[in-house]
């Protein structure tokens, strides 16, 4: 039994030593001791199915047993060097992420979050294309430093600073959007910007196939091909953050991008990628690779020993578990519930994503499409009771995001919706 300090007793620490910005999730913060698979723990040993996977980080599984024997051998032998010496997991892990890309997306930098990985995506593109100009999505978000809090585009992250040239054009949200499901329109809007807007040319376009914080917000059918068409005639890259999209979460696909037909020319990705550990990487083309070596690129811990054991282990994990086949199964089950239980209860005013990101997006009014924010609350503390953690999102916090752990199983599926729907029926 665990024997350490109380949630009252973390808590207080925590906001007498932490910064005030952190937030938690629950008006009674969870304290979670331990984690197997798809399980969390609180102190007095309850039992949470985890649907939310520490925001869609852990792929694998919570202390998956291979990846942490390989990370417990590394880190026996040696925990870090830098890259300014020879050690050969970082180019064994870089070789396993390559072939796992499409055209000629060979060229991997290891990074250590996600933040950083697009930080260095928008240096890349600024840099090859000589332009300044950035193009993202509203609803977006890309991260929290200074510079990719300009890419993300929800203001409850972003602080009133100077953030470069940014300009974010109309969300493709087939839900919410302006032009519904019409990707021609929303592209045309993304042309009429880069018209109107910027010198006529720009340095890049960056977006998420499937939004995460935003609320799993799918992108219209089609938009990127079009857009990645009038980004690079402007003279911009396209970048896809696939840092919740990645690894076969979304189940048709490996990467989130392919569910849009086309090859992006540098891809971020992290989260998923390290199934826990600080791991990000951005992936590119030996042509755009080519412009970042007029300097030296250094990260002291970008691909240390122990992350990149760790990290071609969930590679490795994943195939030998055949995780995306398991998630488009899954995934496909749990749509299939949620849709009926949307027939049953009218929140419900959308139910959206792919394989394993998924979202479920709760109104007042299905006509209006009101958010639900007060209701959403509420069931989003009774699902924990009922010993269920999922995530929240959207701009209003009114989108349930379930984006378990990829060892979710159908049952896993069928509990959550049937707390679900005992929820809302008690509302
Ligand atoms: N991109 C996306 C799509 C994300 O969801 C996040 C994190 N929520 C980031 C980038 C930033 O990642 P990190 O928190 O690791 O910096």
């Amino acid at each position: 039994p665990y024997a350490g300090p109380s949630a009252d007793e973390v808590l207080e620490k925590r906001k007498k030593f932490l910064g005030p910005s952190l937030f938690y999730y629950y008006k009674k913060p969870l304290n979670i001791v331990e984690g197997k698979m798809q399980y969390l723990f609180d102190e007095s040993g309850r039992r949470y199915l985890d649907a939310f996977a520490g925001i869609v980080t852990v792929s694998c599984g919570h202390c998956h047993p291979e990846i942490l024997d390989a990370i417990t051998e590394q880190s026996k032998l040696l925990q870090h060097a830098t890259t300014i010496y020879l050690h050969h997991a970082i180019g064994d892990f870089a070789e396993a992420l390559a072939t796992k890309m499409p055209g000629n997306l060979e060229v991997v930098y290891f990074v250590n979050s996600g933040t950083e990985a697009n930080e260095l995506a928008m240096l890349m593109a600024r840099l090859y294309s000589r332009n300044l100009g950035m193009i993202a999505l509203r609803n977006a978000y890309h991260g929290g430093s200074s510079s990719t809090i300009g890419l993300t585009a929800l203001n409850t992250w972003k602080y009133s600073i100077p953030q470069g040239e940014i300009h974010h054009v109309v969300n493709p949200d087939p839900y919410r959007g302006t032009f519904g499901s019409d990707a021609t329109r929303y592209a045309k809007d993304l042309q009429d910007h880069i018209d109107f807007g910027t010198s006529g040319k720009v340095a890049g376009f960056i977006a998420e196939t499937i939004q995460g914080v935003g609320g799993a917000v799918e992108l219209a059918p089609g938009y990127l091909k079009r857009v990645y068409d009038i980004v690079r005639k402007a003279g911009g890259v396209c970048i896809a953050d696939e840092v919740q999209t990645g690894f076969g979460r979304t189940g048709s696909h490996y990467w989130g991008f392919q569910t849009q037909g086309v090859i992006p020319d540098i891809v971020t990705m992290a989260k998923g990628i390290g199934n826990g550990l600080p791991l990000g990487a951005v992936v590119t083309t030996p042509e755009i690779a080519n412009v970042m070596s007029q300097k030296i690129q250094f990260n002291t811990f970008g691909g240390n020993p122990v992350c990149s054991a760790g990290g071609h282990a969930v590679l490795r994990v994943l195939d030998k578990e055949k995780r995306q086949a398991h998630s488009a199964a899954v995934g496909s089950h749990l749509l299939e519930r949620l849709r009926a239980l949307q027939e049953r209860h009218d929140i419900i005013g959308d139910v959206r994503g792919r394989g394993l990101m998924v979202g479920v997006e709760l109104v007042t009014d299905r006509k209006e499409k009101t958010a639900a924010k007060a209701e959403a609350a509420v069931l989003f503390e009774k699902l924990r009771e009922l010993g269920v953690l999922v995530g929240k999102g959207g701009l209003h916090g009114n989108v349930f995001r379930i984006k378990p752990p990829m060892c979710f199983t159908k049952d896993d599926a069928d509990f959550l919706v049937d707390a679900l729907d005992y929820a809302m029926t008690k509302l």
